[in-house]
């Protein structure tokens, strides 16, 4: 009997996955060069966090390294090897910083800034030999960073700190903590020694010169979200969510369509059953809601998502077959107030089974 390695080379090809995202790199390096001019004096950087917010960070970091960004944003350790293949270490800062002296180790071996958060990272990074690293202030988000008065104690002192950041919790309205976590920021850059600082996220840059410091970290916006009006000029989508086409089917007038029978046809139907579901972060949120395309011709969700598949109706694009393939309708700031999800969710649920 053939062993099990064998059996796996002697396997074909794999197939394309019958779902793929569709991503515009020269929307994604324009929308990159659009939120670096309107940072002014500073340089944009770029949140590639949570896989570049679901578009994959193997496509995302060189285009926008090619297209000049110089610094990159990841939450966890995890997410460093995948981004140290396409940017230089000294190009990368990891947001939640060294937790353990396990994370503190594994930042001096790659290379790359921690984030310093608190007293108790600063120690830990201090104690495993220090190097360069940034500091998070907390003025007014309450989530992470350092308090202001914590910039007083010695370790604080002690750190060789290249940028001094803090974060906005409202920047995407006009709220009066903007301008309060926007003078404590400034406090701290006079408190502790550094190269840089940095305030602003994707809506953040709108608010202007105030608040763009010598380094801007736009997420979203970069992704084709847009977090404010006064961005909607300047920003295109980047991310269009494909699928082909598993099966085509004829019904009746009174018959129904998918999970709990929601949808019900009014007149003979030509229908298509598209390789997408919840799963794949097509949440239920679009069932009887969602709308595709082909070649600009709507095709509409009828009834419930379901975990692999949705039924849409073929009425508008009659010469549809197996294989074909459909666009979702996917403008961030459309679908999320037809979907009620907001644009972060809408990029970060995208799933494993798109092709990339
Ligand atoms: C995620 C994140 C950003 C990017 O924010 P967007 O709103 O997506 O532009 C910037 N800074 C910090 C600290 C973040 O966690």
């Amino acid at each position: 009997m053939a062993s099990r390695a064998t059996l796996l080379t002697m396997l074909a090809d794999l197939p394309p996955a019958s779902l793929r995202l569709s991503i515009d790199r020269d929307a994604l390096a324009a929308n990159w060069r659009a939120l670096d001019r309107l940072s002014g004096q500073a340089k944009a950087g770029a949140a590639v966090k949570a896989d570049a917010y679901g578009l994959g960070v193997a496509g995302v970091a060189p285009v926008l390294h090619r297209a000049g960004c110089e610094d990159f944003f990841v939450a966890h350790w995890q997410e460093v090897p995948a981004l140290l293949a396409h940017v230089p270490a000294a190009a990368i800062a990891v947001l939640h910083g060294p937790v353990t002296a396990a994370d503190a180790a594994f930042a001096r071996s790659a290379g790359v800034r921690p984030m310093i958060n608190s007293l108790h990272q600063a120690r830990l990074w201090t104690a495993a030999g220090g190097g360069a690293c940034d500091v998070m202030i907390d003025t007014g988000i309450n989530r992470i960073g350092l308090a202001l008065a914590d910039l007083a104690e010695p370790v604080i002192a002690d750190l060789n700190i290249d940028v001094v950041h803090s974060h906005l919790a409202s920047a995407d309205e006009d709220s009066p903590l903007n301008a309060a976590q926007q003078q404590r920021w400034n406090a701290a850059r006079g408190m502790v020694q550094h190269k840089r600082a940095s305030l602003a996220n994707s809506a953040g840059i709108a608010l202007g010169a105030a608040y763009h410091g010598d380094l801007t970290r736009p997420g979203l916006a970069l992704y084709g979200g847009i977090p404010c009006a006064a961005l909607a000029s300047e920003i295109q989508q980047v991310v269009t969510p494909e699928a082909a086409l598993l099966q085509v089917r004829e019904i009746v007038a009174g018959e129904s369509v998918g999970y709990n029978a929601t949808f019900v046809a009014a007149q003979p139907m030509r229908i298509g059953v598209i390789s997408l579901g919840y799963a794949d972060g097509y949440l239920r949120a679009w069932s009887d809601k969602g709308m595709l395309r082909s070649s600009g011709r709507p095709v509409p969700v009828i009834g419930r998502v379901s975990m692999d598949m949705t039924v849409v109706d073929l009425s508008a694009a009659p010469d549809l077959r197996e294989g074909d393939w459909l666009a979702v309708d996917y403008s961030l700031p459309e679908a999320a107030v037809t979907s009620g999800l907001s644009q972060y969710e809408l990029l970060t649920l995208l799933g494993r089974r798109f092709g990339r």
